[in-house]
């Protein structure tokens, strides 16, 4: 078996069970093996430590499978993926579109597969993941008994694994690769999905992450729970996830607001497909941090406030300057909530911590002017879990706020 040393001192990481090994702790750094090939871990004194997948070009050079000495092999995946499916199955009473394997969450680095109705949409992220992702694939259709999966591995996080980016049919037992026409790889990707209730279209193709924000989920029935009689802004808002929710919820009027068009055709669909009153729903396409601004000069005001925003700080280099676009649309959404007015505040900025956002928005209340307090906590839901190992999987949080 291949096997990579480590420095001495550098097995603490990996004796608290985090899973990834850097390259500046390995001691024979300089052996390459095969992109995602299965190595050992082992200690200065060589001891078994973990066995791992090998990522030759990226600065996590390995990470960790398992910390037992069993093989890797089709049976191993076989039991991580059922393990991760039946707790998703366990925890939803439907399983129409939810995360079923997070990562190392599920203690399966760089894999993530999500459902769509009866599509499964895989990203593989590593090396690891995709040596093994022929295998994996396998083994999803034989334990979901579906048929179909799309991959989107288009992440950019990939360029650092030496990896191309990769989308399309990864396996349809109807329509082979080989005879596949354009028609029948739409009927595929464009799909209706229902979530509480609510039907929302999903481009797996060309939306963003694998189609939806299925993160969101739990965020946007309590949107629906307390929107009623109230003037909704939803800032950041794609294909309307927060909007339907509000509309349903019987808002008085929401208005959604978006950079790109085609997010909003969508949302307006969304809308529609869900027999909800379109007059009650009007959209802006623009930037929220020009139009918000607009909207104080212009004295409007909102009883409820969403603001979701792409990741301004994917690691903690640009944290701060993500801390001051977050500041920025807190301090504006707080000046236009009423008195009484529910603000819900995300961030899914990995760089950016619970408590880092907490004093964000606080300093923005403060500048604003206004009173405000916390009345929940937010977080990703339950399909995306946080393994205690490894707390960089906590990356969404989200203050529900009051304006006193
Ligand atoms: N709230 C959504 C997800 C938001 S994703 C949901 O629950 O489904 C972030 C969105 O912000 C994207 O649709 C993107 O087009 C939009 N966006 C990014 N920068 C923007 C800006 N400066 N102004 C307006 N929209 C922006």
């Amino acid at each position: 078996m291949s096997s990579i040393v480590l420095k001495p001192g550098k097995e603490k990481s990996l004796l608290r069970r985090h899973p990834w090994i850097f390259s500046g702790a390995i001691q024979n750094g300089d052996r390459v093996f095969e992109s995602g090939e299965t190595v050992d871990v082992l200690s200065s004194d060589r001891q078994f430590l973990a066995r791992a997948s090998f990522s030759p070009h990226s600065q996590i050079r390995a990470r960790v499978w398992t910390f037992e000495d069993e093989p890797i092999e089709k049976d191993f995946f076989r039991k991580r993926i059922r393990k991760a499916i039946d707790t998703r199955y366990s925890l939803f009473d439907s399983t129409e579109a939810m995360r079923l394997i997070y990562a190392e969450s599920d203690n399966l680095p760089g894999l993530i597969v999500d459902r769509y109705g009866d599509v499964l949409v895989l990203q593989s992220l590593t090396a690891g993941s995709e040596f093994w992702k022929e295998t994996i694939a396998d083994i999803l259709l034989e334990e979901t008994g579906l048929s179909t999966i799309y991959e989107r591995s288009d992440a950019d996080v990939r360029e650092l694994e030496g990896l191309p980016p990769r989308s399309g049919v990864l396996r349809n037992s109807i329509i082979r690769e080989s005879d596949r026409d354009p028609n029948n790889e739409s009927q595929i990707t464009n799909i209706v999905i229902i979530e509480h209730n609510l039907k929302f279209n999903v481009s797996l193709a060309g939306g963003h992450k694998t189609g939806f924000y299925l993160d969101q989920r739990k965020n946007r029935l309590r949107v629906r729970e307390l929107a009623k009689d109230k003037d909704v802004l939803d800032c950041f808002c794609y294909t309307g996830g927060f909007t339907v929710n509000a509309l349903a919820g019987g808002a008085k009027s929401v208005l959604s607001v978006d950079s790109s068009a085609d997010a909003l055709a969508l949302c307006k669909e969304n809308i529609a497909v869900n027999d909800l009153e379109l007059s009650r729903g009007s959209s802006l396409e623009g930037d929220v941090f020009h139009l918000l601004r607009k909207f104080r000069d212009e004295g409007r005001a909102f009883d409820m406030i969403i603001l979701d925003p792409p990741k301004f700080a994917p690691t903690a280099a640009q944290a701060e300057k993500a801390a001051r676009g977050y500041k920025d649309i807190n301090l504006f959404a707080f000046k236009l909530l009423r008195p009484g007015g529910l603000l819900f505040t995300f961030s899914c900025s990995g760089g950016i911590d619970a408590g880092l956002f907490q004093k964000i928005v606080a300093g923005a209340a403060l500048d604003a002017g206004v009173n405000a307090q916390i009345l929940e906590y937010l977080a990703q839901a339950a399909d995306h879990p946080v393994a205690l190992n490894f707390p960089e999987g906590a990356y969404l949080k989200g203050l529900l706020c009051l304006r006193k």
